[in-house]
């Protein structure tokens, strides 16, 4: 179905042509109508299947004319986030009037307040400093009509949920409320029912698979020999753009030495950076200055960068849902993308974990003709020593258990 039968405003069918969009997502498809409808709508949908604009395009078919005082609110989680969906929002809006404004903190309140006085239509924020702003007196939330709560389960890891509750209260009962979440724990379904009017849930792919257009492998390493592998995958891979993730700032930074000693345009992003830093790095990984953006996983989630072909995972998250939201920054919007995980002893407890929830098993390889030193990884799966997932690999039973062959495209 084509954009055109939605029910969208002229100038929101209009927008996304402008954008190039062909037609519209599964999300878009099934949330459009539903809040056009004016329906409470739940979305749970793999990143990068477009639920910006399934959210963005209804909501400001509703606005027509700019007005003084907001009518749309959308809290983020991080500042990334909100700048991206404001980049989203003016795209979108390019032919109304309609104007809007980003809220977040690490930057000084000047800009801010100039434009909240001079009036916008959509607020996007992060919960801290738009309570800032609510106590301050400079933003009101009274003439809100509707909020998104976008990355709730995020929100959530990174306790705002207090805030946001705050913020809920601020706004009109009589608002229309969506939410989007990659996983619903019970916190956000308590969250739900007080805020949110009988919504409907929208449920696109299986909540816990990564992109499917992604081909993923683990490779098994010694601890001391893992920052050799990874420059010899680069070395090896043919990539564009790659995100290394890692798991603190200082290993972050340590990593992004060592690529730059190698002569790769790197770029670093983590919370220990300023708000300019963040932003310059992210602006040259998008315009190709910088090949490997290193970055924690305040990277992981939502941050829309087109094109990355492969993702490398230097430590194994800690946390299962982070290894697809890592993984949903390549593969995103139908193109194909690879994702590697170095492996160590230690982390074999994680894996699993990683493997049962996605309910697969990923596949071990091993870098040919790469000095490994001797890993107990390597044991894996021999006799006596259950990994707890069947033997047989890429249908081929192996005496130790997985396949050690080149990293080779599966068909
Ligand atoms: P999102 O999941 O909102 O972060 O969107 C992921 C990417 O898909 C963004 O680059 C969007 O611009 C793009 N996108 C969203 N909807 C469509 C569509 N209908 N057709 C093509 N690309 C889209």
């Amino acid at each position: 179905m084509p954009f055109t039968k939605l029910g969208l405003s002229n100038a929101m069918v209009e927008g996304v042509k402008a954008m190039g969009y062909v037609e519209p997502t599964p999300i878009q498809l099934r949330a459009i109508p539903l809040i056009l409808a004016g329906q409470d709508v739940i979305g749970s949908a793999q990143t990068g299947t477009g639920k910006t604009a399934a959210f963005a395009l209804p909501i400001l078919s509703k606005l027509n004319e700019h007005q003084r005082d907001p009518r749309v609110l959308i809290l983020e989680p991080t500042r990334e986030l909100a700048a991206q969906v404001e980049t989203a929002m003016r795209d979108f809006a390019r032919f109304t009037n309609l104007r809007s404004t980003v809220l977040y903190g690490g930057v000084g309140y000047g800009r801010q307040m100039d434009q909240l006085r001079e009036g916008v239509d959509i607020l996007i924020a992060t919960p801290g400093r738009l309570l800032d702003h609510i106590g301050r007196g400079t933003c009101r939330l009274n003439h809100i009509r509707y909020l998104v709560l976008d990355e709730a389960d995020r929100m959530l890891d990174m306790g705002f949920l207090p805030d946001v509750r705050r913020i809920v209260e601020r706004c009109p009962r009589d608002r229309h409320t969506s939410l989007f979440s990659a996983t619903i724990p019970i916190e956000i379904e308590t969250l739900i029912k007080w805020a949110m009017k009988h919504p409907q849930t929208i449920e696109i792919g299986a909540r816990r698979s990564p992109a499917e257009t992604v081909k993923h492998v683990i490779y098994p390493v010694a601890e001391d020999q893992k920052s050799d592998l990874l420059r010899e995958l680069l070395e090896r891979v043919n990539y564009d753009s790659v995100i290394v993730f890692c798991r603190t700032k200082h290993r972050a930074d340590r990593i992004a030495q060592v690529l730059k000693r190698n002569n790769h345009a790197v770029a670093v992003l983590h919370s220990n950076r300023t708000q300019r830093e963040r932003e310059e790095a992210l602006k040259g990984f998008r315009n190709g200055r910088f090949e490997v953006l290193v970055a924690t996983d305040i990277a992981a989630r939502g941050l829309d960068i087109a094109d990355v072909s492969h993702v490398i995972n230097y430590d194994v998250p800690q946390h299962p849902e982070d290894y697809i939201h890592r993984i949903g920054r390549t593969g995103r919007a139908e193109a194909t993308g690879d994702a590697f995980t170095l492996m160590v002893a230690e982390d074999a407890q994680h894996v699993h974990a990683i493997e049962r929830f996605i309910g697969r098993k990923v596949e071990r390889v091993k870098l040919e003709n790469f000095n490994y030193k001797y890993t107990a990884l390597f044991e894996e799966g021999k006799p006596g020593q259950p990994t707890g997932f069947p033997r047989k690999v890429r249908g081929v039973r192996l005496s130790g258990g997985y396949y050690f062959g080149p990293a080779r495209r599966r068909k």
